[in-house]
């Protein structure tokens, strides 16, 4: 069976306090969240360690950061390693968002780049792929989603696949309201498993995919329904526990 996840990205939201009590209101809904279903939350660097202070020695929720440097420790200023994340502890690292590789200009080189640091220093990636609404619209979604796959996680060993956690995230639906459909998600989410499998076969049967993109409690039972989805990257929705709570709820119980 493969992994149920929910995570959220906080994205540049919140002071640490407001942090601290999203985070304690999470954690005291808990019981909201079916069995089996990996609850993860990503917020700002600043409150990654006062967070996992609240965690504590729960296995749920786990901690992501929204990103990590592409070079080891040293002289780089403003930055933050893959390492230094590991260390507070954070488990995930989100790498390859759209606002990332828009606004930063990050490219599939650096996304590899990345990934292969995260690894190194004992974080899962949790990688986003998607096609803005023109590469839609003109039918070449398949071919953008190829590339980024190909040119990133294509690039990994098995055993660096194996850790992968991939985010379909189609750009257009990125804080717009606008939610990919039951059946363009399912289509997506199928095309990147079997791309997938080409490179790394049986595996990419296990490899969490996860959906993001207007993700909300009236909609996400039934994207989470669908074969090929396991889950959801939340960005808006996950600063109201309540809605969090509600969306990771969306899974069917086992
Ligand atoms: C995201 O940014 O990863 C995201 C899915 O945002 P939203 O849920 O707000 O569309």
């Amino acid at each position: 069976m493969r992994e149920k996840i929910v995570a959220g990205n906080w994205k540049m939201n919140t002071s640490i306090q407001e942090g601290k009590h999203l985070a304690e209101d999470i954690l005291s809904g808990l019981d909201r969240v079916p069995e089996g279903v990996t609850l993860i939350v990503a917020p700002p660097f600043t409150h990654l360690f006062p967070i996992a202070c609240l965690i504590g020695a729960r296995k749920n929720p786990g901690l992501a950061a929204q990103n990590c440097a592409d070079r080891n420790n040293g002289a780089f200023t403003g930055e933050v390693s893959s390492s230094m994340l590991a260390s507070v502890p954070c488990q995930y690292v989100i790498l390859g968002h759209s606002e990332r590789r828009q606004y930063y200009g990050e490219t599939n080189q650096i996304l590899l780049d990345k990934i292969k640091l995260a690894l190194d220093g004992g974080l899962r990636p949790i990688f986003c792929v998607g096609e803005v609404l023109s590469k839609r619209e003109s039918n070449l979604h398949f071919q953008i989603v190829s590339s980024q796959l190909r040119e990133v996680l294509c690039q990994l060993d098995p055993d660096e696949f194996r850790k992968v956690i991939v985010a379909y995230e189609p750009v257009w639906a990125i804080g717009t309201g606008k939610t990919a459909t039951s059946g363009q998600a399912q289509e997506m989410h199928a095309f990147i498993r079997a791309f997938l499998a080409e490179s790394f076969g049986e595996l990419a049967e296990s490899t969490p995919i996860l959906y993001g993109g207007s993700c909300k409690p009236s909609n996400a039972a039934e994207i989470f329904a669908q074969r090929d989805v396991d889950g959801g990257l939340i960005g808006g929705a996950s600063l109201k526990a309540d809605d969090f709570l509600a969306i990771a709820g969306s899974f069917a119980r086992p």
